[in-house]
């Protein structure tokens, strides 16, 4: 696969059921993704998708096959996202220029979208491949009730942005990188 480049993809690629792996593989072409790659990232978070790059954490191959899909086809479905949309999707987010009630449910809105193509994906390669579902992954945003937890997260996004002055999408997104890869 030309667009996993990383020690683990070697584990991944070992496990994967080769046809399965063909699917993930079409669906990432497809995306259009700059960069794919797995991370260790801890507990810090599952993976994070920006116009630049789709990193998925090495923690969901401890995870039951569909919830290793589930949260792998999550962040590749925000490529589609910012394939359709561009890659100033969530600046306005992020930026005040939207009320920070619009911005949590836009943010919201594409989360749960995100969710249902990666919960349609994660079927249609389980049927195509033969392999059973066994678990039904609860989706972490679909019908979210914790507007608090995104309020509290964007704002303090926002505290910062304007802090360090930051203009364009591509320094927002260095500084969500860093944030989650230096801590
Ligand atoms: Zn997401």
């Amino acid at each position: 696969m030309r667009k996993l480049k990383s020690k683990s993809t070697d584990f991944f690629i070992l496990t994967m059921n080769r046809e399965m792996y063909h699917e993930i593989e079409k669906f990432i072409d497809a995306s259009c993704c700059v960069k794919f790659s797995f991370l260790d990232l801890g507990k810090r978070a599952a993976g994070f998708s920006t116009p630049n790059e789709c990193v998925v954490s090495t923690s969901i191959f401890q995870l039951p096959l569909e919830y290793m899909l589930y949260i792998l086809l999550h962040e590749v479905s925000h490529q589609y996202q910012y394939k359709k949309y561009g890659k100033n999707l969530c600046l306005d987010i992020y930026k005040s220029e939207i009320s920070l009630d619009e911005a949590v449910s836009k943010l919201l809105h594409i989360e749960s979208v995100a969710d249902r193509l990666a919960l349609a994906k994660m079927k249609f390669i389980l049927k195509t491949c033969n392999v059973p579902l066994q678990i039904d992954p609860i989706p972490r945003y679909l019908g979210n009730t914790n507007y608090e937890y995104f309020k509290k997260y964007i704002s303090d996004i926002r505290e910062n942005v304007n802090l360090l002055n930051l203009e364009t999408i591509e320094e927002i997104n260095a500084y969500i990188y860093a944030s989650i890869i230096d801590n």
